[in-house]
């Protein structure tokens, strides 16, 4: 071998063309995404410091204010998924040396709690005050958990994805302000199906997901922080462990800070922030409060469609209910991985088993966004009804 010879060959799965099948994404996320949103994204690249993308920058920036019913000028899409949004939010927001408390409803609580651990001489305490996966227990938070570890930062889930529990957030923030105490709250699966107010519910910090009820193609994340999380952010005695999701640069790229001039920090996505755009622009349309109505409505739509064919919620209050993401009962007798295996092949369809704490126990239907019909609901019931004919059931 000469050393600068070509040793790999030119793999031969790259001269085929790119197949992508269309298929109806009825899981916890991704949704599907509409044309006009698709094509969205096919306009050409600009340069990530262009005059245009700052515009574009700008009108998302108003978008998720609308979205978020925030005032906050602190307002931005982190480039990547959910999960950079929630280190985002840990990464800056807390120091070695002090404490935060995760509510573990679910796994995105789990989740919280492993990334706040990977900063490093910062303990993290969780769970004492939810009950079994459900919902957290507002006395508990403050007089076992507020007073007694004294956090900086308190994570909780609105939507929990892998249970399907919406969890209510009314006096939350007020209570953690009375312990000094920033109110951090995970919204990917909710927001914009369900109604939130960032400011009026004294949310610190709150992000969401693109590929979720704004079906977008995921890899941004909108992610606000109110003026009480600014203080204590830009008045850190330590830099955050990420560069890449420091806010004071993310601050300045999307034009956050009140500085005249933008200095270079990282590529930013410039066709995935046309996509968040339109999607932004669809809700805009539609209105916000039209669309949690819909989510409502709908969800409800199924909840009884469930039911009525013998399968049972696994959530069982209804004010708990997320309305984006429905958890089922995983059917007695049957294997449930067979029955989304099923289908998949026969309805070209996506439901998914359960995740972290609900795996095996469950069943999780999406319906987010353009998927929030009565049409899709029918399509759903119909393939449930056929995997339940024709899976196999166990005698006991
Ligand atoms: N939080 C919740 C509640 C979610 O449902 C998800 C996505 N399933 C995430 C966070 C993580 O988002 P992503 O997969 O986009 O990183």
């Amino acid at each position: 071998g000469n050393m600068s010879s070509v040793s790999i060959p030119p793999p031969k799965c790259l001269l085929k063309s790119l197949v992508v099948p269309y298929r109806h994404m009825f899981g916890p996320g991704p949704s599907n995404v509409p044309l006009r949103i698709l094509e969205a994204g096919a306009n050409p690249v600009i340069g990530h410091m262009h005059p245009e993308i700052f515009k574009i920058m700008s009108d998302i920036k108003s978008g998720i204010q609308y979205m978020f019913q925030t005032q906050n000028n602190m307002t931005l899409a982190v480039s990547g998924t959910g999960h950079s949004a929630m280190e985002c939010a840990i990464f800056n927001a807390v120091e070695p040396g002090e404490s935060v408390l995760t509510a573990v409803n679910g796994i995105w609580g789990e989740r919280a709690a492993e990334m706040t651990e990977r900063i490093g001489k910062l303990p993290c305490y969780s769970d004492s005050f939810c009950q079994s996966y459900g919902l957290c227990d507002h006395t508990a938070i403050s007089s076992q958990a507020l007073s007694k570890h004294r956090p900086v930062l308190f994570f909780l889930a609105h939507g929990e994805s892998s249970t399907g529990v919406l969890h209510p957030l009314e006096g939350i923030g007020q209570l953690c302000h009375k312990y000094n105490c920033l109110f951090l709250v995970d919204s990917v699966a909710s927001c914009g199906g369900t109604p939130l107010y960032m400011d009026q519910l004294e949310i610190d910090i709150l992000y969401t997901g693109s590929q979720k009820v704004l079906n977008a193609p995921p890899g941004t994340a909108p992610i606000s922080f109110s003026e009480r999380a600014c203080q204590k952010i830009l008045n850190r005695r330590t830099k955050p462990v990420s560069f890449f999701l420091d806010l004071s640069w993310l601050a300045n790229y999307w034009g956050c800070d009140g500085k005249l001039s933008r200095v270079y920090h990282h590529t930013g996505p410039v066709t995935a922030f046309y996509s968040l755009r339109e999607s932004l622009a669809v809700l805009v349309e539609e209105g916000l409060q039209n669309s949690w109505e819909r989510h409502q409505e709908v969800a409800e739509y199924f909840h009884a469609g469930l039911e009525s064919m013998g399968l049972k919620l696994f959530v069982k209050p209804k004010e708990a209910r997320l309305p984006t993401v429905t958890t089922i009962v995983a059917p007695h007798g049957y294997d449930w991985k067979e029955i989304t295996a099923y289908i998949m092949k026969t309805h070209n369809l996506e439901i998914s088993g359960g995740l972290g704490p609900s795996v095996g126990l469950v069943l999780r239907v999406g319906l987010m966004g353009c998927n929030s019909s009565k049409a899709n609901v029918d399509m759903v019931l119909a393939a449930l009804k056929d995997a339940l004919k024709h899976c196999h059931k166990s005698k006991v």
